[in-house]
């Protein structure tokens, strides 16, 4: 029997007569029995599947617990919690599962990071890779894993694996494969939660050529709040606040690369020029650290997805690819000098469930050594 939606399962679950327990029991039908497991297995394992919103969060505490996220918090209770940093505008929470050695609490010297799934709802499965990283996590925790271990010692690791519930829902909805490429990629106000950032990019343009000005922790202009600020935007925002983050990446579909601040041209009349931070070396490096371990992306053969960026070993100053205003990561570097990522999963806007599993196994290690830096 094949194995196609579960990881190693010979090192989560014992072996039966063919080798290897089959999860798939325990899966059919109510997720209930999950909780489950039969004695002296490992609690925990990674159910490749999309998990829907009801899944994921609940829109009632008791009428649809927290299932996958608040579970896993559950069986790992002394590196990780789950909490809310606020709403959609259809008021679906805004969930994150944490991992640190001492969950909710910030240490002095220990980076925080924030993984990002579906900022765009249609980008499918991006999200998802975070729950498998968060079972993951818990379960290589449990069952001493010394890498894990020494990770989430000396890491705060935060997943938000839906920043855009609203939108997954619509584009879930049409059926993965089916989905268009723009049902959903919008909140339910029809923002494009990545063009909803403040515009810190114009002003530090305008910095860099005033003698002695910082151009570093920008503030948002007042202007910004005269237009509309999405409720998913602003929970971002309160949530970088809340934590000092250094580290972040937001996962994409629908090409094969990870592109890197700034991506809001320098001239604003040019749709594509190359326009670094001061930091260029480093986001650099740090996009070199996922790009460089992901099995496709090192795929030199040029009809591979993505193959635009073969030239550039699959990384590329956002700007210079397409330059757009109101970014997630060029506010994050501007505003709070968190490094953020934007990192472009495969081309397939929103994967049917049976590559899940293979979009896992790309990009497990990648997001390891990416949380790592
Ligand atoms: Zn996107």
């Amino acid at each position: 029997m094949a194995w196609p939606y579960f990881l190693d399962c010979a090192r989560y679950f014992a072996p039966e007569e063919d080798g290897c327990f089959d999860p798939l029991e325990l899966l059919r039908g109510d997720l209930e029995v999950e909780e489950e497991p039969p004695s002296g297995l490992p609690p925990a394992f990674i159910r490749f599947a999309h998990h829907s919103y009801a899944q994921m969060a609940g829109a009632e505490a008791d009428s649809c617990p927290w299932r996958v996220l608040k579970r896993t918090a559950a069986r790992c209770p002394e590196v990780a919690r789950t909490y809310s940093i606020g709403r959609s505008f259809d008021g679906k929470d805004l969930l994150v599962i944490e991992f640190s050695s001492r969950p909710g609490q910030h240490e002095l010297l220990e980076p925080e990071v924030k993984l990002i799934g579906n900022i765009h709802g249609n980008e499918g499965g991006r999200g998802e890779l975070l729950i498998y990283l968060a079972q993951y996590l818990c379960s290589e925790y449990l069952l001493g894993n010394p890498r894990i271990q020494r990770l989430l010692n000396t890491t705060r690791i935060h997943l938000l694996p839906s920043m855009n519930p609203d939108g997954y829902e619509v584009a879930a909805a049409e059926g993965a494969g089916y989905n268009g490429w723009t049902s959903g990629r919008q909140n339910a106000q029809n923002l494009d939660l990545n063009r909803n950032f403040p515009d810190l990019t114009s002003e530090f343009y305008r910095l860099a050529s005033v003698r002695g000005a910082r151009p570093d922790h920008i503030p948002i202009p007042q202007d910004y709040w005269w237009g509309k600020v999405a409720p998913e935007t602003k929970a971002i925002m309160k949530w970088m606040r809340s934590a000092p983050f250094v580290l972040s990446a937001s996962l994409h579909g629908g090409d094969l690369v990870v592109s890197y601040p700034f991506d809001y041209s320098k001239n604003p009349l040019q749709r594509k020029m190359f326009s670094p931070t001061p930091d260029e070396k480093m986001f650099k490096l740090l996009a070199r650290a996922y790009a460089d371990v992901h099995p496709m992306m090192m795929d030199r053969s040029e009809n591979r997805c993505g193959g635009n960026f073969l030239k550039h070993g699959s990384i590329i100053n956002g700007a210079d690819w397409y330059s757009f205003t109101g970014g997630m990561s060029d506010f994050n570097y501007l505003h709070s000098n968190c490094f953020e990522l934007t990192v472009e999963l495969g081309c397939v806007k929103f994967p049917p469930e049976e590559a899940l599993y293979g979009l896992w196994q790309h990009n497990k290690e990648p997001l390891l050594n990416f949380v790592e830096m």
